[in-house]
């Protein structure tokens, strides 16, 4: 949109006026012409006399009109004003009465003042001069051409009015300039302002449209999210259901296996006395360690599928720890087998009350003792506890082994995952371990993570939460 410019609006006002104007002007003149006619009785040739200066108003008013509506303002102005001239030139020029001939040269000089004024009220300053410059050469040169030689004293007065109308005009003008300026400026700053709610209202209205197609890519996101989510569920349901089924019928025929091998290697008195032969008896020892072996296994995937499935019940309650720590080192120390590692323990006398269920922190402990005793040659192994301020007992089981590398850290506790550094025979697993530490923390309401240095050893965190008197809260089974 265009702001119009200061001489399009002030022009456009006197425009208006000057239309209203020429339009009074040819009324008048032909209401006096009318009223002339009527009222007096003139002559033939007097009739001319009154019809010439009405013709030049006629011709000013419609060549200013035309002009008008070409949108040639000043030459419009100049058109009606030159009607004027012509029509006042001919007034004067012609005298109305024979017994008062001087009336022409007199009276009429006193009428171009204010047609100077109108002039110098449309147009710039420098118009209403040659406006009064034309009036006086008029005043001076036209009695003169009838004959009327000499310059009166009512000339001179009328001439004086001029040029104080012209300087009246010239002030008025510049006031009314100004006045229109003031006008333009705040009519330019309301336009803009305007202008910048319209666009505010724009912009608004183009980000209240983004948003709704936002919310409604939002909303068609979270439709796919849920599904999504509900298929994920009902796979991990599905794989739980599937591994718990799995794991109770291998259970069964692995307890067979486990117990008739150990029944034929220690209890021959069963079989009639009769001793297997020792070769027998070495495979069958190798059949009982992979048995165990292989429940192990299953009953680690059976916690796993049980905690899939949500069916993990713990007993949630005050632990014991002195029962569970000392229990965990007797087993560890089986487990280190003959490699020159000491197991120390580094825990306060008065070892704090947790919250869990003593049997699965038993498994924790035992997943993190045996990694370690697996992973180191010789060094130690140190097992603590210390109650921190935050509510929570801190565990930590470190060891002097191989370490972990800093790519691993976090997908060893994920289900199925192994380190990359240190296989070899000896420390086979199966990568569950970790995972089902993790969950049985998870769902014990406490944390899991480990520090390591490759080559120099690795320490496993765990949190638990203090015991206290109030009632324990159900505890929410998440994965
Ligand atoms: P795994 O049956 O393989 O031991 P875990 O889940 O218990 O399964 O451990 C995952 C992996 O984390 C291990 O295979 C090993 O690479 C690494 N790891 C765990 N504990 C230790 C440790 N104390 N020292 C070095 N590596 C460890």
């Amino acid at each position: 949109m265009n702001v119009p410019n200061k001489v399009d609006f002030a022009q456009e006002v006197r425009a208006e006026r000057l239309s209203v104007l020429w339009k009074a002007t040819l009324a008048l003149a032909v209401f006096i012409v009318w009223g002339t006619l009527i009222l007096a009785s003139l002559s033939i040739g007097n009739l001319a006399d009154v019809l010439l200066p009405l013709l030049a108003i006629v011709v000013g008013c419609i060549a200013c009109r035309s002009l008008l509506l070409a949108n040639r303002f000043s030459t419009a102005v100049w058109a009606y004003a030159v009607g004027l001239f012509v029509t006042l030139a001919l007034l004067m020029y012609t005298p109305m009465s024979q017994d008062s001939h001087t009336i022409g040269r007199d009276m009429i000089p006193f009428a171009f003042p204010l047609l100077i004024f109108i002039v110098g009220l449309l147009l710039p300053f420098r118009s209403a001069l040659f406006a009064m410059l034309i009036s006086i050469v008029l005043t001076l040169v036209v009695p003169a051409l009838g004959h009327e030689f000499g310059v009166s004293r009512v000339q001179i007065f009328a001439i004086s009015i001029m040029m104080l109308a012209a300087g009246i005009a010239a002030q008025m003008s510049g006031e009314l300039y100004g006045i229109a300026e003031w006008a333009l400026a705040n009519y330019r700053k309301e336009r803009d302002v305007a202008y910048r709610l319209y666009d505010t209202q724009q912009e608004i209205q183009m980000s209240l449209l983004r948003q709704k197609a936002l919310t409604e890519q939002v909303q068609e996101t979270n439709r796919e999210l849920d599904a999504a989510r509900g298929a994920a569920m009902e796979a991990k349901n599905f794989r739980g259901q599937f591994l718990a089924n799995m794991s109770h019928e291998l259970r069964t025929p692995l307890n067979a296996i486990i117990g008739f091998s150990e029944a034929m290697l220690n209890y021959p008195m069963m079989y009639g006395n009769q001793e297997l032969p020792p070769s027998y008896q070495q495979d069958l020892d190798q059949i009982n360690t992979s048995g165990k072996h292989l429940l192990a296994l299953i009953n680690d995937i059976l916690d796993l599928s049980k905690v899939d499935a949500g069916k993990l019940d713990l007993e949630i309650e005050q632990v014991d720890l002195e029962e569970v720590i000392h229990g965990v080192i007797a087993t560890a120390s089986g487990l280190k087998g003959d490699k020159p590692i000491k197991i120390r323990r580094d825990t306060p006398d008065a070892l704090p009350l947790v919250r869990g269920d003593a049997l699965r922190i038993r498994q924790i402990m035992l997943n993190l003792m045996s990694n370690a005793a697996k992973f180191t040659d010789e060094g130690t192994i140190t097992i603590g506890v210390r109650e921190q301020e935050n509510n929570e007992v801190l565990f930590w089981i470190a060891d002097t082994g191989i370490g972990i590398a800093p790519q691993d850290m976090d997908k060893i506790f994920e289900e199925f995952r192994q380190g990359t550094t240190g296989r070899r025979k000896g420390r086979a697993g199966s990568g569950l371990g970790l995972a089902i530490s993790r969950q049985l923390l998870n769902l014990m309401g406490g944390r899991i993570w480990a520090e390591s240095t490759l080559g120099k050893g690795s320490i496993f965190y765990f949190t638990l939460p203090v015991y206290t008197a109030e009632p324990a809260e159900p505890v929410e089974q998440g994965s």
